[in-house]
Parts: structure tokens; sequence; C-alpha cells
């Protein structure tokens, strides 16, 4: 089944520019077989780790990180891009190839005693993730885990991580 979800993902060359091979997950998610598998795989992973929260990464790491948090029984919390995010906000900003960007997450998303999984579609440079450990942290909450269902191994972006806190890539490219 695994080689069956590897072959769903969809490489499409130099999208959104040239030299990046985007890994496209929307033939995953229009075959509720696959889909489910995915969830079920990755919620197995952390089903005796306490979990009370899963972050999604904007905007691919919402629609498996919703479905993981739901089959999880905890809640969900979205982390965005600056601008996004209607209430009060935690930021981090982040190096980026050239410049920087900024992520957010609501300010009352998370508390003192929260267990935090972070979930996105993919791990790249790792830059995105480790802002948003960041963001647990200023939260007060605890990260318990990290957990991708794809990972760019090649950028190294595992590096980038806490190497103390636990990380998921269902598949490895
Ligand atoms: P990172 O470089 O790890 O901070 O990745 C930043 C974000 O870009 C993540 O939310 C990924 O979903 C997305 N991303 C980066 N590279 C790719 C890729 N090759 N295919 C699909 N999404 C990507």
């Amino acid at each position: 089944m695994l080689d069956k979800l590897k072959s769903a993902v969809r490489n499409v060359p130099d999208f959104p520019e040239p030299g990046i091979q985007f890994k496209d997950i929307t033939p995953i998610l229009a075959d509720h077989e696959l889909m489910r598998f995915a969830v079920d795989t990755m919620a197995a992973r952390w089903a005796d780790a306490g979990i009370t929260k899963v972050i999604g990464i904007e905007s691919r790491g919402f629609l498996l990180g919703a479905m993981l948090a739901e089959r999880m029984d905890v809640g969900f919390v979205p982390v965005r891009k600056m601008g996004k995010l209607p209430y009060t906000t935690l930021q981090e900003t982040y190096d980026l190839e050239y410049g920087t960007d900024t992520i957010e997450m609501h300010i009352d998303a998370l508390s003192d005693g929260d267990r935090v999984l972070i979930h996105d579609d993919v791990i790249a440079t790792g830059g995105t993730a480790a802002a948003s450990h960041r963001l647990v942290e200023s939260a007060g909450a605890q990260l318990v885990g990290y957990c991708f269902l794809i990972e760019l191994s090649f950028l190294k972006g595992r590096n980038l991580l806490d190497p103390s806190i636990p990380m998921q890539s269902l598949l490895d490219y």
C-alpha cells in the first residue's frame, strides 16, 4: 500500500519555478482509500504519544493535518503565512534562499499543557517546520513529534529540526 501511495504522488517539474520538482498530493486526496491509509498510518505512529493538538502548516498541511487530528481525537491548529489569521498572533520569521518569510499562529491556539504534533505534506529545507517548532515554544506548549507525508531527504531538512524530537515521514525522495 505504501508503494501505491508513493506512485500516486505526481511529480511536476519546474513548478512553481524552474528547477523545482513539485510533489503534488492531489491524486492521493482524490482516492479515499489512499487518503485513509495515509491518515491511519500517521495516526498509528503517534497513538501512544499523548498528543493533545495537531498543527497543520499552510496550506497543504491543513488537508491531511485536520483529518489526522480528527482521527486522533484531538484539536487542530492552523499555522499560516503572515496576514491570513484574523485574531492576535504569535509570529516567527525564517530564512529562505532569498529573503525571509513569516508564519503565524493564533495567540490562544495552544496552552501550557499541550503536547503538539507538527504536520505538513512535504518537508523540503525544514525552515517552515523549524519555525513552527519555535511558535509552539513561544506558546508555552511542548512539541512531541514531526509528521510529514513526504521527505525530500536530499535537501537535508531534518538537520534544521530538533534532533531530540521524533520525526515520521511516510515517503522518501
Ligand atoms: P521547507 O523548505 O521545508 O520549509 O518547505 C516549505 C513548504 O513548501 C512546505 O510547506 C512544503 O509543503 C512546500 N514545499 C517545498 N518544496 C516542495 C516540493 N518540492 N513539492 C511540494 N511542496 C513543497
